[in-house]
């Protein structure tokens, strides 16, 4: 794989994303708000909240390959291990006082949260884990409930979760202590728009022949879509990144030397095991350009002008609030954008929310779209339900099939 150049920044965002906030646990200003990935995170940005989210950690957990030996101890405390692995893995790492943040950065601990804040659009486990963290820490949580499953969205839905959000405001004033103001929130929602913006047009590039970069790199420099989302050295960042594309594209340079197949990646990341899958696609000249996973971060419906309600559609309008026909037609229009010629369905063991191959969707697609699927037993974060071999001799065969195909 082609090194990045803009990387170098990235990480820098990174680090300064995680030691502000360590800085600002132990100074008790400005407070922390912890928040679901797909959040309020401009809500609470836009109050002055420094916002962490423990979904990142534990995808950290997940790719330093920390978390198969911390899910046993939530399972030890009821958890099961059937439920989310990010969930199971993040609180045993807190009970065993352990992050990957003090090998990546030297903090000790992760940041403890003034508030948490959750949105159950994504799935019910969020609001669990959140709920955790309440109880042991005596923390506030307050949060959004979501329409799931659903396929058109009315103007109902979004006037419902609009309020909902508005209903955030009186506890997160009274645990900042600062007045909530519009204006402040609406420049942070028109920096998350224009972070989106920018996060969809790199994402875009791939849909060159061939492209310039892999979903893998994507799960890596999606970093400030998901944690500085509101802010502007994410716009700054995602400017710098897409020159860089947009040159390779321009100069005919392929993340994948000789690329040969390109791939649509659905479901979760397997987060420790990233690299070798990366490694082996790349050795068989196959080029994963898009994934639902890493478009999951594109809120190009955010509206400054109407923040409140811009911010409901955002987060209810997302792939993983829908239903299948929504997915399916989805997936038809990336199809199209980005040129695939196979989906390779990955079934996360402990997130049936994004694990989209058990209902038929693999089956419908392929005859639909005439090209070839094939589905993956794994998970996120928890090792033990992934078999490296098998699923090497399942992607092998996969290319072979493709191979025919031609
Ligand atoms: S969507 Fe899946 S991976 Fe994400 S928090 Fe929910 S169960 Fe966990």
């Amino acid at each position: 794989m082609k090194a990045i150049q803009a990387a170098k920044i990235m990480k820098k965002i990174m680090a300064d994303h995680f030691l502000d906030l360590d800085r600002a646990a132990k100074e008790g200003k400005p407070k922390v708000a912890w928040c679901t990935s797909v959040g309020p995170a401009e809500l609470l940005r836009g109050m002055g909240f420094l916002v962490y989210f423990p979904e990142n950690h534990g995808a950290m957990l997940g790719a330093t390959r920390m978390a198969t030996e911390f899910i046993p101890v939530a399972n030890a405390m009821g958890y099961s291990p059937e439920i989310c692995s990010y969930l199971t893995s993040d609180v045993g790492a807190f009970l065993k006082k352990t992050t990957p943040l003090t090998k990546a950065y030297g903090i000790e601990a992760v940041p403890k949260p003034d508030v948490l804040v959750f949105n159950t659009n994504q799935c019910r486990d969020v609001k669990d884990w959140f709920a955790w963290y309440a109880r042991e820490l005596q923390v506030p949580l307050v949060g959004i409930h979501s329409y799931r499953n659903i396929g058109a969205i009315t103007h109902h839905e979004i006037a419902d979760i609009a309020e909902q959000i508005k209903g955030l405001i009186p506890t997160l004033e009274a645990v900042s202590g600062e007045k909530f103001d519009l204006d402040r929130f609406k420049e942070t929602v028109r920096l998350s728009r224009d972070t989106s913006r920018l996060w969809r047009t790199v994402l875009e590039t791939a849909a060159a022949v061939p492209s310039p970069w892999t979903f893998f790199d994507a799960t890596i420099h999606m970093g400030p879509a998901v944690v500085a989302r509101g802010t502007q050295e994410a716009v700054d960042y995602y400017q710098v990144l897409l020159a860089e594309l947009e040159q390779r594209v321009k100069d005919g340079v392929a993340a994948i030397e000789g690329e040969q197949h390109r791939l649509y990646w659905e479901g979760m990341p397997i987060w420790g095991k990233l690299r070798p899958l990366s490694d082996l696609f790349e050795s068989l000249k196959t080029c994963v350009v898009a994934s639902t996973y890493c478009n999951s971060w594109i809120f190009d419906q955010l509206d400054p002008a109407e923040p409140f309600e811009s911010m409901a559609r955002a987060y209810t309008e997302l792939f993983i609030v829908r239903d299948e026909g929504f997915k399916e037609g989805y997936i038809e229009d990336c199809f199209r954008r980005f040129k695939f010629d196979g989906i390779v369905f990955h079934d996360a063991r402990t997130c049936p929310n994004n694990s989209n191959s058990r209902y038929g969707m693999p089956e419908r697609l392929a005859e639909k779209l005439g090209i070839a699927v094939l589905t993956i037993n794994g998970d996120l974060n928890d090792l033990r339900c992934y078999s490296e071999e098998q699923a090497k001799t399942q992607i092998e065969a996969f290319v072979e099939q493709l191979e025919e195909r031609r």
